[in-house]
């Protein structure tokens, strides 16, 4: 257990849920007036297009950005490596230390984010040193237009020669064309695994459950304002081009990523597993509806309330009154929970335990 770098501020962190206040770095694309929007704050700024929720994870190259304060200032970071089995209960910490091995943001795509892609695990490691590659998902809350889409996938396999030279020669219409449009619409949850290269159309607002790293191969950088020596990791594009599943995806084996509404797992009343069962050993997102009161096991987890209002009760502590556009974090000590009243959200966990592969 390392020394926190900060004091806390009360006996209860790592007992007590908390709400959150909006926590957003700057990003090199357009966005942030759906955050306002649903958090109910002023927009203030074009480039904030992204809300770090319960962050414990820096922007790639940086100190502090990107990391999630607590009421009353303390890094949930410092938090966590304080009381790590408080926060994240004896078997993660067994396994993942002091980190909650999730990240959770708010994303609004005020414009088409770039194509690119994020290294796996083994690649994050021999080619990174980090643990954690960024296989990613998105939960659509809002989309600006009916015809919203992503793109996902190649839709046949694409050489690696070729790969390189659309990068090269920065010909994103050769790419966005080679990618499977899939129009997205609200409720719809999709998987991204590492590797697939991916571009968030936009208009679209979702809940992103990710890996909790920032590591981004851009094969798109012309109108982003990213220079030819970003974008590739500091590895070069030859060997950050290994990273990218190239693959073809034909449109049987791209649904298999993606839920509707109403087709994910059940997982008890009032709870369904919304993201496909390949996501479990790296996040899992569940749709909470009490109908009237739902009761939630022990667990370190990442609420975004979605519609609606109602309360949290803990079994000791006090309750927390939760409205739409409110996030919170949930500490693993706080134990069992109840949620009661007219509100939806999604609660967003760490990997599933490797007792039980579905939650
Ligand atoms: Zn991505």
């Amino acid at each position: 257990v390392e020394i926190p770098t900060t004091t806390t501020s009360g006996a209860e962190l790592g007992v007590t849920p908390l709400r959150l206040r909006s926590n957003q770095p700057p990003r090199f694309y357009r966005g942030g007036r759906a955050i306002a929007d649903f958090r109910g704050i002023p927009a203030s700024g074009d480039h904030l297009p992204e809300d770090w929720v319960a962050s414990t994870t820096t922007l790639n190259g940086e100190e502090r950005l990107g990391l999630s304060a607590l009421p009353g200032g303390t890094l949930l970071r410092d938090a966590v490596a304080a009381a790590p089995e408080s926060w994240l209960g004896a078997e993660h910490t067994r396994r993942f230390g002091a980190d909650p091995a999730l990240l959770v943001k708010l994303l609004d795509a005020g414009e088409r984010l770039p194509v690119h892609c994020h290294p796996d695990d083994a690649f994050a490691r021999s080619h990174l040193g980090c643990r954690f590659g960024k296989t990613e998902s998105w939960v659509v809350l809002a989309t600006r237009s009916p015809s919203a889409a992503v793109h996902l996938g190649f839709r046949q396999e694409v050489g690696m020669d070729l790969l390189a030279g659309w990068v090269e020669q920065q010909d994103v219409g050769a790419m966005l064309g080679a990618l499977r449009r899939m129009e997205v619409r609200p409720g719809d949850a999709v998987l991204v695994p590492a590797g697939i290269p991916h571009s968030i159309g936009e208009g679209v607002f979702v809940v992103e459950l990710q890996e909790p790293t920032d590591l981004s191969v851009l094969m798109e950088r012309d109108g982003f304002g990213i220079p030819s020596s970003h974008g590739h990791l500091g590895l070069g594009y030859a060997a950050a081009l290994e990273c990218v599943d190239r693959s073809g995806w034909d449109a049987d084996r791209l649904s298999t990523l993606r839920r509707r509404a109403g087709e994910g797992r059940p997982s008890g009343p009032g709870v369904e597993l919304l993201l496909p069962s390949e996501a479990d050993r790296f996040f899992r997102a569940q749709r909470i509806v009490p109908r009237p009161e739902v009761r939630l096991e022990a667990s370190f987890a990442v609420l975004v309330i979605i519609n609606g209002s109602g309360t949290l009760h803990t079994e000791s502590g006090p309750s927390l009154e939760l409205v739409r556009g409110d996030t919170a974090v949930v500490p693993f000590a706080a134990g069992a929970l109840t949620l009661r009243g007219g509100l939806e959200l999604v609660r967003c966990l760490p990997p599933a335990p490797e007792e039980s592969a579905d939650g």
